[in-house]
């Protein structure tokens, strides 16, 4: 038996009660009080994991803890019923959590440690009750797929989906959604949701929820709050530093998943993030975002699918580009090196690309900072060969974009115009100097 087994025992603890425990921390006394959660399976077994009447999940290690009281039994409490957390309340605002996957869409079961999704109102009102606080929730799964595996065909469901629920009156749209690709998902739906008038929030999770750090309850919450304020434009809403302080609203176009494991691991490029969310009130860092307003909502979702993002580095030989030129790709992203460079004798090949019709755009694998090619020779030589900078674009977006743009005009000088055209915030107007590596 493992520790947190033998300890539940010993105390007479069944998941579900109300406890308070006093936990030693050096030479201070710490209590908490939360509900005692079902041991994680596949874990060491050393803590005691409790859900704090915030919502978030501590791990207490079973050595330090010094004394356990039980405030109330599991067996003595009333079940939270499905029917009891369902009918919209009046005066609240009502926000439709769309599930399309990834960590916080899903459970472990206990018993076998696989992944299930969980999404009925029931089992969200368990996981994260203070959501039906701020708003009347209506969840609905469209799709269960690890982020990894969205395709433009899925961007283009889930912005049906977020239209529908909008045009069907919902005041804001949740989206949990895998961290792998959500920075694309939410460039794609930037660009897709035309006539924007409420807010559409994506939010995931690097932790899962039944695990003590998770960070999904605190993720979530702060994603319906953001879905209830006067922002009226495609938003990440994930942690904001590693600890539960704060969450951060991010723009869906500036927005990058920098760290593979960080709570805190998305990051706005290039620009400031439009709100801190704390625990009791949102803090705007901006006002310059679209506000909240009427109007039906369109969806356009015609997208070039034959676009590839190319990375450049040292060594790299042109038969590349002319590998996607020769198999009928429309649009290249290159994620040039430092201010948008390609080696000299890449250049050619760019040459040929254009010439063939294909949009070649260029971005900068630094990530921060703007390209210019106006610098160095070998730039200019890639502008003189019909490049589109794209000013201080992430590579994704303007990859995101530029299927976006293709799939409303081949004219070249359309793309090149429609590309430098800020549609949603992803070009900041100016290099800001208070955005790196914020
Ligand atoms: N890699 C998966 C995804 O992005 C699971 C991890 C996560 O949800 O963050 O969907």
């Amino acid at each position: 038996m493992r520790k947190v087994e033998e300890f539940m025992k010993a105390h007479n603890l069944e998941v579900g009660d109300l406890i308070r425990v006093v936990k030693r921390e050096g030479e201070e006394r710490l209590t908490f009080e939360g509900i005692v959660m079902p041991p994680y399976e596949l874990s060491p077994g050393e803590t005691l994991t409790l859900k704090l009447d915030n919502g978030y999940n501590i791990g207490v290690l079973i050595e330090a803890i010094e004394k356990v009281e039980i405030i109330e039994k599991a067996s003595g409490r009333p079940k939270m019923e499905f029917r009891e957390v369902l009918p919209k309340r009046e005066g609240l605002p009502n926000v439709r959590v769309l599930g399309t996957g990834g960590t916080i869409a899903s459970r472990i079961d206990y018993k076998t440690g696989a992944v299930h999704p969980a999404f009925t109102a029931e089992e969200l009102a368990k996981a994260v009750p203070e959501i039906f606080e701020i708003a009347n929730i209506t969840p609905e799964l469209i799709m269960n797929i690890l982020s990894e595996d969205m395709r433009p065909e899925y961007w283009r469901r889930i912005a049906e989906e977020v239209s529908r629920a909008l045009n069907e009156g919902e005041d804001g749209v949740v989206i949990a959604h895998g961290t792998d690709t959500m920075g694309y998902t939410a460039a794609a739906l930037s660009f897709m949701l035309r006539g924007l008038t409420r807010p559409v929030v994506l939010v995931g999770a690097q932790r899962s929820s039944d695990r003590p750090s998770s960070d999904a309850a605190m993720n979530l919450t702060c994603a319906v709050k953001m879905a209830t304020s006067d922002v009226a434009e495609v938003m990440v809403v994930m942690h904001g530093e590693t600890s539960d302080t704060y969450c951060l609203a991010h723009r869906g176009t500036k927005v990058r998943k920098m760290h593979t494991s960080r709570r805190d691991a998305f990051r706005s490029i290039n620009d400031i993030p439009i709100a801190k969310i704390w625990k009791d009130r949102i803090e705007f860092l901006r006002n310059d975002y679209r506000k909240r307003g009427e109007g039906e909502v369109r969806v356009d979702g015609r997208m070039e699918e034959k676009v590839a993002i190319l990375k450049v580095y040292p060594g790299i030989s042109g038969e590349l580009l002319d590998f996607l030129v020769d198999r009928g790709y429309k649009g290249v992203v290159i994620e040039g090196t430092g201010l948008g460079h390609v080696p000299q004798s890449f250049i050619p090949h760019v040459q040929r690309a254009v010439e063939e019709g294909v949009s070649v755009c260029v971005t900068s694998q630094c990530l921060y900072g703007r390209v210019n090619l106006n610098v160095y020779s070998n730039g200019r030589k890639l502008l003189k060969a019909g490049v589109i900078p794209c000013e201080d674009m992430l590579p994704e977006t303007a990859y995101v974009k530029l299927m976006w743009v293709l799939g409303h005009t081949s004219d070249p000088e359309d793309v090149r115009q429609m590309m430098l055209k800020n549609y949603a915030g992803e070009i900041t107007p100016y290099t800001r100097f208070d955005t790196y590596l914020r």
